[in-house]
């Protein structure tokens, strides 16, 4: 049986009420879904786009923002990250009121303020977003390369930085490692953050410790850098080994070696225990 309840918003998609099925309807608010969803879409690009400029100088089209959230050097993970927070598709914040029962939901227990993305990955006081960008900072600056402010359109353009050689050339490995830092640190924040919230209800005697979330992005960046060199090895994984000079390109400088094979993973460690928690974030 049809269900002719006719929504509000119906008005505004102008149909005529008089004729409408359930299916017309189901349609036009379908369609009007659809457009919201990319206006939304739309302003998250534009967002990294003056983020991106301002920070390199260079202003990047629709599709080279695309493009970069799909490099095969970010985790399958990250990628789906990115790519769903491009298109705003968490339900975080506001989107919980309209949900009854869930509307506790909406704000950070903590903070008491709305939640959204920009709030998890780069304002909230939990332990988790400062400490990881402050480890994810010290890290980079072993290579001597300014580290640009962390907002969430340099986290979803983190792949279109322009790190140059001294010839003016794109460095390819500092472009590449800064990816892998920055869209690796940003996935952390947002698991650490829906354990926290989702399994754990907010509680606050279950907020993540410090020395719990420092060691997870230790684990999470050693396990990359040897992932890496495992991968590197074109002997066992042939066409699809990443090219060992790459990955010299991207790490060696960080971990000041040329001979990255030679590395054991408590080497790695070792090497990360070593980056800057002098100061409490
Ligand atoms: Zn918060």
């Amino acid at each position: 049986m049809l269900n002719l309840t006719i929504p509000p918003s119906a008005k505004i998609i102008g149909a005529n009420l008089k004729h409408a099925t359930q299916a017309s309807l189901t349609k036009a608010l379908s369609l009007r879904k659809q457009t919201n969803q990319r206006l939304s879409t739309n302003m998250m690009l534009e967002r990294v786009r003056i983020s991106v400029a301002e920070w390199t100088n260079r202003e990047p089209t629709d599709k080279r923002i695309w493009l970069s959230i799909r490099k095969k050097d970010i985790s399958r993970g990250a990628r789906n990250f990115l790519w769903r927070s491009l298109h705003d598709l968490y339900r975080l914040g506001k989107k919980w009121l309209h949900l009854e029962g869930y509307e506790e939901r909406a704000s950070c227990h903590v903070c008491d303020e709305f939640d959204s993305l920009d709030h998890v990955l780069t304002e909230c006081r939990v332990p988790g977003q400062a400490l990881i960008w402050k480890l994810a900072k010290s890290l980079w600056q072993e290579t001597g390369r300014p580290w640009p402010e962390i907002s969430l359109g340099i986290i979803r353009g983190c792949g279109l930085s322009n790190y140059l050689l001294d010839n003016k050339r794109p460095d390819a490995g500092l472009n590449r490692l800064f990816l892998i830092i920055v869209s690796k640190s940003a996935y952390l924040i947002w698991k650490i953050r829906c354990e926290w919230k989702i399994k754990h209800e907010g509680r606050l005697n279950k907020c993540p410790s410090i020395p719990e979330v420092t060691a997870k992005w230790r684990s999470a960046m050693s396990k990359r850098i040897q992932f890496e060199i495992i991968a590197s090895d074109s002997g066992r994984f042939k066409r699809t080994a990443i090219p060992v000079q790459l990955v010299k390109q991207t790490w060696g400088r960080l971990l000041k070696t040329e001979h990255l094979r030679g590395l054991k993973m408590r080497d790695i460690t070792g090497f990360l225990v070593g980056i800057g928690l002098d100061d409490p974030p």
